[in-house]
């Protein structure tokens, strides 16, 4: 056990020193299922703890993609947790990064990866042609299905299909590897 124990450590530390600092990084900001926890409606033990221990709530899943060479940050997933995960890097990076993303990268199309994109609109952020990355089924419904159409239309994000099998370069420090 104590070895077992050492090698963590030992695997821990190479691990802190062999990230510089103008290496990217990623920020788990959140690791919770698209309804996260606790779950609407749920009356079990499960959520009905968190009551009592608000520190065991979780955001959905989430993560931002830093590169502190060109001070660009990406997010993967727009979640409803959205607002509290911006602030969460932000505090987490002293601030050091812009407030809004160089873009977003949309997973999948459950209610909890994309619907955060409802604050980039103009009743919140009213951002200015944030590029959201998506497979090209989920651009199009995001062009052809209200509300989402209005981020479009009214230019608040700048849809970029992605393909299957290809790589996007994002900066010079990010390069995909296969
Ligand atoms: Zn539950
Ligand atoms: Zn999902």
């Amino acid at each position: 056990m104590m070895i077992k124990l050492l090698s963590f450590f030992l695997l821990l530390n190479i691990a802190t020193f062999a990230q510089t600092k103008n290496d990217p990084f990623i920020l788990i900001l959140g690791v919770a299922q698209d309804a996260g926890y606790p779950q609407a409606g749920c009356e079990k033990d499960c959520c009905k703890r968190v009551l009592k221990d608000p520190a065991a709530k979780r955001m959905v899943a989430s993560l931002a993609l830093a590169d502190p060479a060109t001070h660009q940050w990406w997010l993967f997933d727009a979640t409803p947790d959205i607002t509290t995960q911006m602030q969460l890097f932000r505090s987490k990076t002293n601030a050091g990064y812009p407030v809004l993303p160089s873009g977003i990268f949309l997973t999948h199309a459950h209610i909890g990866h994309y619907t955060g994109l409802m604050y980039l609109g103009r009743e919140a952020m009213n951002t200015r042609s944030i590029p959201v990355y998506a497979m090209s089924r989920m651009t199009n419904f995001l062009l052809q299905n209200g509300p989402w159409n209005q981020l479009s239309s009214l230019n608040n994000i700048f849809l970029k299909p992605l393909m299957a099998d290809s790589s996007v370069n994002l900066s010079t420090g990010i390069q995909p590897r296969w």
